[in-house]
């Protein structure tokens, strides 16, 4: 039997799957720094939760979403993206009840039924978040310093903010009926999609990757933007102002809606030039009420995963290269059967202080064995054989120098432990 996995996904591999530690461990230390703190919500949700939490006229609830029937009969969802599970959440558990802002974070796989290409996959990786209880503008700017201090912390160069508002229930209306009365001459050039959206939810055809916003541009429908209310037009200003306080520099895109439905106000995108967007966010004053919570407004933002990798590899010019395993600090070699077992007993004492510590487990011979642990790049070799078992020794060979000790084999791993922290901390006051 020949099995392939399902397209569309991929087996992260050893050589791979350490780029892919670096950005979990960089993410969550640049998260911790701003006081978020990590929320794990289920892979799967009632469709309802996505349905309402994501929106009816976007393309994931429309075309996108792994939806099956359970064994109960229950219509459930595999999760396309992380924020409405975490509003679920959110309101589930009460978390409103407590005092501050909840600054919440995740990272996981998101799961779409999408046409896989590159940076485009069936189930992929976002890291997010989410802040709940306050309306801004000082929580968007940071926000948007966090989405952006993640990846460059990651090391990436050349990044974008694209900014943009796109109002609230109070101007929406109004650019609705401005943008219909532009677009409704042109409503036969609009593709099936955006010709449905017209009425619904027109802002969505500035979104749509079938040639629609050229139509718009024909049209000359309004963006948003010019069409702010007071208030929207007043809590822009206040996120410009925090940015350039805090030295994120922007460019304003008035195009620029996201996916979800119920983004107020503040929404952006991080892009780098000739690659696109990494990720983006926004603001979402309805969506927890929306989800049965009470009133509370909120601002996150989620970045893929794939591509964010995928971009830095492009920037460092690697070209995928496969990283190395780290090193070992001992090798246990067996030079005689009689000392099996003493040298199962002193592995296991060794990685028990502390020590990346490994053996052969096929029978080779000793000088096969010594070209193992050259393989798996270890700085010494504990080697037990039988005179060694006898006198209750370990015969230890500095690999780099080649440098040879005896030490008392109860004492041995104490002793390791010892010197390769010493050593290491050597080797990092030279770097
Ligand atoms: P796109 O316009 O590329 O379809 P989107 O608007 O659907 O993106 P979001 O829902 O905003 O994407 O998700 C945030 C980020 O997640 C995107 O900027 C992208 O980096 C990543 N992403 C989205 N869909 C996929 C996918 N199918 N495979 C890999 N990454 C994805
Ligand atoms: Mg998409």
């Amino acid at each position: 039997m020949h099995v392939q996995r399902p397209r569309g996904t991929s087996d992260i591999l050893p050589g791979s799957v350490e780029r892919w530690q670096e950005l979990e461990r960089v993410a969550r230390e640049v998260f911790a720094r701003y006081g978020y703190r990590e929320i794990r919500t289920p892979v799967f949700e009632h469709t309802e939760v996505f349905e309402r939490g994501v929106g009816e006229t976007t393309d994931i609830v429309q075309k996108e979403m792994y939806t099956f029937t359970d064994r109960a009969g229950r219509s459930v969802t595999l999760r396309p993206e992380g924020t409405a599970g975490v509003i679920r959440a959110f309101v589930e558990n009460k978390l409103y009840g407590q005092t501050g802002v909840a600054k919440l974070y995740y990272i996981g796989p998101m799961f779409r039924y999408e046409k896989p290409q590159k940076g485009r996959e069936r189930q992929f990786h976002q890291y997010g978040c989410e802040v709940l209880g306050s309306d801004g503008p000082a929580i968007d700017a940071e926000v948007i310093a966090l989405n952006v201090d993640t990846l460059t912390n990651f090391g990436l160069r050349g990044l974008v903010v694209e900014l943009n508002s796109v109002g609230c229930p109070d101007c929406r209306p109004r650019h609705r009926e401005r943008m219909l009365e532009a677009l409704r001459p042109y409503a036969a050039e609009l593709c099936d999609d955006c010709r449905s959206r017209l009425e619904k939810n027109p802002l969505r055809i500035f979104d749509c990757k079938r040639g629609c916003p050229a139509v718009l541009e024909r049209a000359g429908a309004p963006t948003v933007l010019k069409s702010l209310c007071e208030a929207c037009e007043t809590h822009l200003s206040g996120v410009r102002a925090h940015l350039d306080a805090l030295g994120v520099p922007y460019v304003i895109n008035e195009r620029l809606v996201r996916g979800l439905d119920y983004y107020t106000r503040t929404a952006w995108e991080v892009t780098s030039a000739g690659f696109g967007t990494v990720g983006g966010g926004g603001r979402y004053n309805r969506l927890v009420a929306e989800l049965g919570g009470p009133d509370v407004p909120g601002i996150g933002f989620a970045v893929g995963m794939e591509r964010a990798i995928l971009l830095r590899q492009e920037q460092a010019g690697q070209d995928g290269a496969a990283d190395r395993q780290a090193g070992l600090d001992v090798f246990v070699a067996v030079a005689d059967s009689s000392a099996e077992l003493p040298a199962a007993r002193l592995l296991q004492a060794l990685r028990q202080v502390g020590l990346v510590a490994d053996r052969d487990y096929q029978g080779r011979g000793l000088k096969a064995q010594f070209k193992l642990a050259d393989r798996m790049r270890a700085r010494y070799a504990a080697v037990l054989g039988e005179s060694e078992v006898t006198r209750g020794v370990v015969t230890v060979k500095d690999l780099t120098t080649g440098a040879q000790t005896e030490l008392p084999v109860d004492r041995a791993a104490a002793e390791l432990a010892r010197v390769a922290g010493q050593s290491s901390g050597e080797r990092k006051e030279q770097a």
